[in-house]
């Protein structure tokens, strides 16, 4: 296996509305979809289809949505060996999406807080030949924390994303990752500082490599991404892009990333290579329905004359 991703499921349950109930109210609402998403899963989801051999250990529920998200992992050739059964309901996420686009949405964690550092011990033999270990936050902190330690201690390095933003995350139980990858508001909830300009953005990463972190990277939303390091700083500017639905571009950067890390080892060229493939998740409407496959990127990457290698 080349990555381990040890994070959350759900299964999304989008209502399109026209307007929200008032308390006590039923309305009628014109469309509903199923979608498979949870941070963990999405970011499997993209380096699989890129043509990573992903391990995903999650927990699911004892529910028919289990059954769904088992099914979701094996079509895209994810290893479901640890994904887990617990007596306990699914992770989901109700949205609700009115007709301006304006997103309403309920996490209800379900089996994902029963993620337990007890779970990577019994995956740790087939975590161990992984060349990557990939994190969120949507699953208990021990759990990460635990990651991360097991991480350091066989040697395979650790990217996480420390979403959703989580203010009691403890620093100095993460800075042992090689990769710390948060979106501009979960690094100004982390550091405090503010992130307007790409100055202050900067500094704030940089106060997190001076608290131990090793390589900060920032997305940027439409702006692009910023990586520093302690003997670098790249600014990537964002692709210019019809973009329909922004959702999940983290989720696809983060495994695109990834996937080329994992390949190549060169962290530059993984960025601008997830520069580009988030760019392209976002001209789709949905999250894992607007992540490529190899040969979709392939092709895109030769209309917009992208670096291969
Ligand atoms: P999150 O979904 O976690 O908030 P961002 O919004 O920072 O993450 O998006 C992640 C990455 O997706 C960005 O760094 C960028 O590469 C790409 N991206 C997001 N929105 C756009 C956009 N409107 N146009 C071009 N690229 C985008």
């Amino acid at each position: 296996m080349d990555i381990a991703v040890i994070g959350s499921n759900m299964v999304d349950l989008i209502s399109y509305i026209n307007r929200m109930p008032k308390e006590g109210e039923t309305v009628e609402a014109p469309d509903f979809r199923m979608g498979c998403g949870g941070k963990g899963a999405n970011q499997a989801v993209a380096a699989a289809r890129l043509g990573s051999r992903v391990l995903m250990l999650t927990r699911v529920g004892n529910d028919m949505f289990a059954e769904n998200t088992i099914r979701n992992f094996a079509a895209n050739s994810i290893s479901t060996k640890y994904v887990l059964r617990t007596e306990a309901t699914s992770g989901v996420a109700p949205i609700f999406v009115d007709p301006d686009s304006h997103n309403s949405i309920i996490i209800v964690k379900g089996a994902n807080a029963m993620l337990s550092p007890a779970d990577i011990d019994e995956a740790a033999e087939d975590i161990k030949q992984c060349g990557l270990i990939v994190l969120q936050l949507e699953v208990p902190p021990e759990t990460v924390y635990a990651a991360i330690r097991f991480g350091n201690k066989h040697g395979i390095p650790v990217l996480l994303n420390p979403a959703p933003a989580q203010p009691d995350l403890i620093l100095d139980e993460v800075c042992g990752c090689e990769y710390f990858v948060p979106n501009e508001s979960e690094l100004s909830l982390l550091t405090g500082m503010p992130v307007d300009s790409l100055d202050d953005i900067r500094n704030a990463a940089s106060a997190l490599l001076k608290s131990g972190m090793k390589n900060v990277i920032v997305t940027l939303g439409a702006r692009g991404v910023l990586w520093v390091n302690r003997n670098r700083d790249l600014f990537v500017p964002g692709m210019e892009v019809d973009a329909q639905d922004t959702t999940g571009a983290g989720d696809a950067f983060i495994g695109c990333f990834s996937h080329y890390l994992c390949k190549t080892g060169d962290v530059e060229y993984a960025l601008r290579m997830a520069n580009m493939y988030a760019a392209d998740s976002v001209t789709k409407r949905g999250t894992q329905t607007s992540y490529a496959t190899a040969a979709q990127f392939t092709e895109k990457l030769k209309e917009a004359d992208g670096p291969e290698k």
